[in-house]
């Protein structure tokens, strides 16, 4: 089932998110419906505070070479943290959250990060590049941050002007 996104600037986007503790079927049927968000949304990434719960839970699924994503490649990724953070790499991001705004923000080129799986198993993965860019977005919405709180003084209040004329615009399309 895909779930309704929150999009920015609803304030349950600044929601600290919270841990979870049981790995029952409840969470993975949470788990399934996240998934379908993301793919019908063209997401490549999604954490559970962007459908509207605040638990410590994101999926990940990179797309390939070829630009296509892989149900393989899924990582459902509870309760994450990050350590080892190397190197600066620029990105341009976008968010289902955030949508039409893609800005280019700097984060760590590569780390490790340790989770739990659907089961509550424990596993570490290296992740760089475009996986590591996306792991600290993630991270960062369980944190109740924004990429475009990353933005410099300047970018990030032209990108309020433009966001309002946006929501404006949708609110009311003839009157454009
Ligand atoms: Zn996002």
């Amino acid at each position: 089932m895909k779930l309704p996104v929150v999009v920015y600037p609803d304030k349950k986007l600044k929601l600290i998110s919270k841990p979870v503790e049981s790995f029952n079927a409840d969470l993975h049927t949470f788990l399934d419906n996240m998934y379908e968000t993301m793919m019908q949304s063209n997401g490549i990434g999604l954490a559970a505070i962007q459908v509207a719960k605040a638990e410590r839970i994101m999926l990940l699924c990179i797309p390939d070479e070829e630009g296509e994503q892989n149900k393989d490649d899924l990582l459902e990724i509870i309760n994450p943290k990050i350590s080892n953070e190397q190197g600066t790499i620029v990105y341009q991001e976008g968010c289902l959250s955030v949508p039409s705004f893609y800005e280019d923000i700097e984060r760590y080129e590569s780390l490790t990060l340790d989770f739990q799986d659907r089961h509550g198993k424990k596993i570490s993965i290296q992740a760089e590049g475009l996986l590591s860019v996306a792991i600290q977005h993630e991270i960062d919405h369980l944190d109740g941050k924004l990429f475009i709180e990353r933005l410099p003084y300047g970018r990030r209040k032209k990108f309020e002007k433009e966001y309002k004329k946006l929501l404006k615009q949708k609110k009311n399309p003839a009157s454009d």
